[in-house]
């Protein structure tokens, strides 16, 4: 619904703290079949390249976290809550899911393939099937993934991830391209290169990686 955007950001003494309350969104473990972790969140080098296009209203920051997998891989609700959005207007297509949980938190899942069978003020445990994973390309071929998202429950406010989901990440940072592709501003080359480190970001904010010194650089040396 096109007021959600326009709704005031929450402020922090509304919005649970990171307690890595929430699971994963695929059961099983990971593995080149099943699902890895893709494109982190943050300051990575996709969104710093499309900073001023698909990420100019998220601060050119990928406000989300990439789970590779093939399509059709059942997507598992993070947490108990209820469901927000099916197909709504915050983004992600083909077909998306938003589901609330206590403490004014959201969920995003994007790309799905299909539309999710689930209705807007359903119940979902944590764990439920919630949807299949798809491709932001659409081909189930190029680049099949979910795409998730933890905002808070006004839709301005995006968050890392990381420390709100229990999980292993040291171990599954192994496989899969996440926490590698960062862009670095060599005027402070440590800032944001770590998946813990990343900003979180506000619908609508200044874009956070105009950096004076990007590597790489900008394609056609536009900057
Ligand atoms: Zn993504």
């Amino acid at each position: 619904m096109a007021w959600a955007h326009y709704a005031p950001a929450l402020p922090d003494s509304a919005i649970a703290k990171p307690a890595r309350q929430f699971g994963l969104p695929f059961a099983g473990a990971p593995g080149p079949d099943t699902w890895l972790l893709g494109q982190g969140y943050g300051n990575t080098t996709g969104a710093y390249r499309q900073r001023r296009s698909t990420y100019i209203n998220l601060q050119g920051v990928h406000a989300g976290l990439d789970f590779s997998a093939p399509c059709g891989t059942p997507v598992r609700a993070i947490g108990d809550g209820v469901v927000a959005e099916v197909d709504g207007s915050h983004g992600s297509p083909p077909h998306n899911v938003v589901v609330d949980h206590a403490g004014n938190l959201s969920s995003l899942y994007g790309h799905l393939r299909v539309r999710s069978p689930l209705r807007v003020g359903q119940r979902v445990t944590r764990g439920q099937v919630i949807g299949q994973s798809g491709d932001s390309q659409f081909t189930c071929v190029s680049a099949p993934h979910l795409h998730l998202e933890i905002r808070d429950r006004s839709h301005q406010r995006f968050f890392n991830p990381l420390p709100y989901i229990a999980a292993d990440w040291d171990s599954l940072s192994l496989a899969g391209s996440f926490g590698r592709g960062y862009e670095y501003d060599l005027s402070a080359p440590r800032r944001w290169q770590t998946p813990e480190s990343q900003p979180e970001v506000r619908r609508g904010g200044r874009i956070l990686n105009e950096f004076a010194r990007p590597w790489p650089p900008s394609p056609g040396g536009a900057r």
